[in-house]
């Protein structure tokens, strides 16, 4: 076994890679641990007193974290200092503030033991809900109700402020007050045993630039303070006491990635022809309207999915159609002339809407159920709301409107009849909107793609989401861990079913785009164009890889790839030949 220069064994665990970048450093432990909550009962003659003190630590919880709002702001931004606004609604929540009350009244026992017994209640009911990030917000809930204990017993919190030389932050869990302690110029890395790519130790991770690698489980049992660790957030890999050919052999990899990153950000400048002189066309995915500063970074030629349901969830409602117009209208003006495809709500599935049981009731099967164009034709007036906002806001730029979940040809008459409606509505009240707005359908629900040949009479384009398509498909969960291994986007079944939607809309002569996860992907994106994809959309700071790959390559080959992998009968075969073409073109050094 490896051993590093101090005889200790070399020790690999794997998690999941969450902010690019390789690190080494001595480790910085830190072990957030829950605050003991000591219980008593309070004499009757000192209830208002107890319920006092309660409110009075609540006053100060949101002091403080005001506090950490502004410094965070000055430090790290103003958007990173937005994760605190879910803080201050946290202690804004009278649910939470009445049901503690209400439980000292019924129980006398003191307000620290029945605060901490109905936020636990909510941190469970948060912890349990099938949405990884209302599951995140869970750690929100449990970040505040810790403060308030603190300020309730008179502790002074625990923070990363102890890190005061170049360390690799290995903990537990980073709450968001215990990441905004963290000085920028201190954090080497970040691994955190708990964690998923959307946790906030990760956004702050991102956006201080560090590595970080989250889901280590029991790292910091196995972690000392002082040991020597290295930090590989491409891969997910956590190396402690790394042996000298580990540490050269990531110093090679370290330079690799350094210069290959530095070609992709140039690359990026030039426009997206291929080496025989095709241009492709490739856009962003985005989910808020603040996002388009992104769509421009990453030079995407405007936006191929706006995922308006965002909208809806951030809000925590149903936003009216002003609010939802002002929206639509902000990117497509930010963006002019590219367009902006906004696609209407795709609520339900694994996006439910919290505290909205009314509208989304429990069901056995949500991928199977009430989502998407499903549930707005069910709700014609939430429909017909961001239909009339996305009309008014396409008087003002280059909007384009799609359907998510169409299952077939009714379906899509439907959605357009409604349509129809709001146009018509709209001209009554004399309101101007673009009586030419083009209108796809996603491809993403297997009935939808074996009828491309039908939909592509009715529509103005389609936009191919492999995320749901292969999912229904193959008959994978999308999110299940456990089958994980079967979600092959290389099936033969995926290659045909791409096949015959692409080739059915350029018969009726609408062009296709690709808007799920294998657009973004190096390995898949040479396959999706050489099946004859016009445009391919994915989050925006994936297009500078994707785009060097189109530069590096002929349509001609990828033509020649895809005809060849349609003979192949198996999706692990068909996967290397992906593998192999990309790697062929995209050299590491
Ligand atoms: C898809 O299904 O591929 C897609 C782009 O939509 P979403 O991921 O939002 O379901
Ligand atoms: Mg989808």
């Amino acid at each position: 076994m490896p051993t590093d220069k101090r005889g200790k064994s070399e020790i690999l665990v794997q998690g999941i890679a969450a902010s690019h970048g390789i690190a080494y450093g001595q480790a910085f432990l830190y072990i957030q641990s829950d605050v003991e909550v000591p219980a008593y009962q309070v004499e009757p003659d000192k209830n208002s007193e107890e319920i006092a003190r309660f409110e009075q630590a609540i006053l100060v919880t949101r002091q403080q974290i005001q506090k950490i709002m502004s410094e965070v702001d000055k430090n790290l931004g103003s958007e990173e200092a937005r994760i605190f606004d879910a803080h201050l609604l946290v202690l804004e929540d009278q649910a939470l503030i009445s049901e503690t009350i209400r439980e000292f009244e019924a129980s006398g026992k003191n307000v620290e033991t029945c605060f901490n017994k109905v936020s636990q209640r909510y941190i469970k009911a948060f912890s349990e809900i099938d949405d990884e990030y209302l599951r995140e917000r869970s750690g929100d809930i449990r970040d505040v109700a810790q403060r308030v204990l603190q300020n309730l017993l008179g502790h002074s919190s625990q923070s990363l402020s102890q890190l005061v030389e170049k360390r690799v932050v290995v903990a537990n869990d980073i709450s968001p007050s215990d990441a905004a302690g963290i000085d920028s110029s201190q954090a080497l890395a970040i691994v955190t045993d708990s964690g998923s790519k959307t946790s906030h130790a990760v956004i702050v991770a991102r956006s201080m630039k560090v590595p970080a690698v989250v889901g280590v489980r029991d790292l910091t049992r196995q972690v000392q303070p002082g040991d020597w660790i290295l930090v590989d957030g491409y891969e997910g890999v956590v190396i402690l006491n790394p042996s000298q050919q580990t540490l050269f052999r990531y110093g090679q990899i370290q330079l690799q990635k350094k210069g290959f990153e530095q070609r992709l950000m140039e690359a990026n400048r030039r426009p997206a022809v291929t080496l025989d002189g095709v241009t492709v066309t490739l856009r962003a995915n985005i989910e808020k309207a603040d996002e388009t500063a992104l769509v421009k970074e990453y030079l995407a030629e405007g936006v191929g999915l706006f995922r308006t349901e965002f909208l809806y969830l951030n809000a925590g409602e149903i936003p009216s159609e002003q609010a939802q117009y002002l929206a639509y209208k902000e990117v497509a003006e930010a963006l002019a002339p590219a367009s902006v495809v906004i696609r209407t709500l795709d609520l339900g599935g694994d996006k439910p809407m919290a505290g909205h049981a009314h509208l989304f009731p429990r069901e056995d099967n949500p991928f199977l159920g009430y989502r998407a164009i499903r549930f707005c034709l069910d709700n014609p007036a939430i429909f017909k709301d961001q239909l009339r906002a996305i009309l008014r806001a396409s008087a003002h730029g280059e909007i384009q409107l799609m359907y998510p979940m169409i299952s077939g040809r009714e379906e899509l008459a439907r959605a357009n009849a409604v349509l129809a409606e709001c146009k018509e509505e709209l001209k009554a009240r004399k309101i101007a909107f673009n009586p030419k707005l083009q209108v796809g359908t996603m491809i993403e629900i297997p009935s939808a793609a074996v009828t491309a040949d039908l939909l592509a009479k009715d529509c103005d384009f389609f936009s191919i989401g492999t995320n749901d398509l292969i999912q229904y498909l193959l008959a994978v969960d999308r999110v299940n861990d456990r089958i994980a291994h079967l979600y092959e986007p290389t099936h033969p079944a995926v290659l045909r079913m791409l096949k015959f939607v692409i080739d059915s809309a350029h018969r009726q002569k609408i062009k296709v785009s690709v808007c799920g996860e294998m657009a973004g992907d190096a390995i898949y994106a040479p396959l999706l164009l050489g099946l004859g994809a016009d445009e391919l959309s994915m989050t925006p700071p994936l297009i500078p890889a994707v785009k060097y790959l189109v530069r590096s390559m002929k349509l001609s080959d990828a033509q020649a790839l895809a005809e060849k992998a349609l003979a192949l009968t198996s999706a692990k075969e068909i996967l290397a030949l992906c593998d192999e073409f990309s790697r062929m073109r995209v050299k590491l050094t």
